[in-house]
C-alpha cells in the first residue's frame, strides 16, 4: 500500500485540529470530506478555514473541502481521521460508527492526544487498519506527525501512513502504544508541575512562562501553550495519564478544573490563563 492510494480522505470533527488537518489535505490537492454533528459548526469551520488560507488559494481550497452531517458520505473515502473530543467514550462511538461505514480496504486513524490506540482499536471490525495520526497544533505549520501502532496494527497501515505524512510535507516518527505517545507525556509532566508551581505561589504564570522562554528557548511557556491547545483538551489528556500512569504528576488540579468550569478553554473562547481579544 503507498500514501498515492488515498484519494479522497475523511476527516471526523471539524474543531481545532479537525479544521487543520482538513486545510493542510486540501492544500496538498487532497479531496476532503469534514464531517460534525451540526451544519453550523461545519460552515462556521469552513469560514475559518478559509480565512486562514492564502487568499490566491482560496477557491481551490474550498471546491476540495466537502462538508457533511452525513457520516455515510465516508464511504467513498480510502482514509479517514477521526478528531472529535479527547474523550473515550466518545471516540469509541465514532469508531464503532466509521467501522459499519468504511470499506474494508479503508485506512483509520485517530488524532488522539493521549488515549491507547490498541484499546480503540477494540471498536473497529479490522484492527490491523488501524493506528494512531497525532498531528501537532497548527496541523498546517507544526512539522511532527507522531505515528502510533498499535498492538494490531499492519506493518502495511503503518508505511502507508508515514507515506502520507511525507507526502503533507511533515516528519514522521513512529512510536509504539502507550498513553500520551511521546510528546504528551513529557509536555504535561511540564504543565503539570507548571500548575503546581503556580498553586504553591512559587511565581506567577507570567514568571513561569517567561522562565521556560527565556531560561530554556521554549517558544511559548506551558500556561500559553495550554491556551493554544484549548483547557477542556488539556484537563482531558491528564485526567486520562493521571488515571492510566497512575502518575500524580499528571494531576490536573484546582486552577485547571476551575478555568475549564467556567467555561474558560483558552484562545478558543477568548480568555483561559490569559485574555484574548478577538
Ligand atoms: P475541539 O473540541 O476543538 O473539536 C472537536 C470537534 O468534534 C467539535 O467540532 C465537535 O462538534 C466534533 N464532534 C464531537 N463529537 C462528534 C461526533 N460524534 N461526530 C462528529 N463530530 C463530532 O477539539 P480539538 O482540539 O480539535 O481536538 C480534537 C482531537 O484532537 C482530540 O482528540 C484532541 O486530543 C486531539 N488533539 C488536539 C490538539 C490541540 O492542540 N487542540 C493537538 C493534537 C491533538
Amino acid at each position: 500500500m503507498s500514501a498515492y492510494e488515498f484519494n479522497q480522505i475523511g476527516v471526523v470533527g471539524a474543531g481545532t485540529m479537525g479544521m487543520g488537518i482538513a486545510l493542510l489535505l486540501a492544500l496538498h490537492g487532497f479531496p476532503v470530506v469534514l464531517v460534525d454533528r451540526e451544519k453550523s459548526i461545519l460552515q462556521m469551520a469552513l469560514v475559518r478555514i478559509l480565512e486562514r488560507t492564502n487568499p490566491e488559494l482560496r477557491r481551490e481550497v474550498e471546491e476540495r473541502i466537502a462538508i457533511t452531517v452525513i457520516p455515510e458520505r465516508l464511504k467513498a473515502c480510502d482514509f479517514v481521521i477521526e478528531t472529535v473530543y479527547e474523550n473515550e467514550e466518545a471516540k469509541r462511538e465514532i469508531l464503532t460508527l466509521l467501522g459499519g461505514i468504511c470499506r474494508e480496504d479503508t485506512v483509520i486513524a485517530s488524532n488522539t492526544s493521549a488515549i491507547s490506540i490498541s484499546s480503540l482499536a477494540e471498536s473497529l471490525p479490522d484492527p490491523t487498519r488501524f493506528l494512531g495520526m497525532h498531528f501537532m497544533n497548527p496541523p498546517t505549520a507544526m512539522k511532527l506527525v507522531e505515528v502510533v501502532r498499535g498492538e494490531k496494527t499492519a506493518d502495511a497501515t503503518v508505511r502507508a501512513i508515514t507515506g502520507l505524512t511525507e507526502q503533507l510535507g511533515k516528519v514522521p516518527v513512529v512510536i509504539r502504544d502507550t498513553p500520551g505517545f511521546v510528546a504528551n507525556r513529557l509536555l504535561f509532566a511540564q504543565v503539570g508541575e507548571a500548575l503546581r508551581l503556580l498553586e504553591s505561589g512559587v511565581a506567577a504564570k507570567e514568571d513561569i512562562d517567561t522562565v521556560m522562554k527565556l531560561g530554556l528557548n521554549h517558544p511559548l511557556g506551558p500556561f500559553e501553550l495550554a491556551d493554544f491547545i484549548g483547557l477542556d483538551v488539556c484537563r482531558s489528556i491528564m485526567a486520562y495519564l493521571r488515571e492510566t500512569l497512575a502518575d500524580k504528576h499528571y494531576q490536573p488540579g484546582d486552577i485547571l478544573e476551575k478555568l475549564v468550569r467556567e467555561g474558560k478553554l483558552g484562545r478558543k473562547t477568548g480568555e483561559g490563563f490569559y485574555r484574548y481579544g478577538k
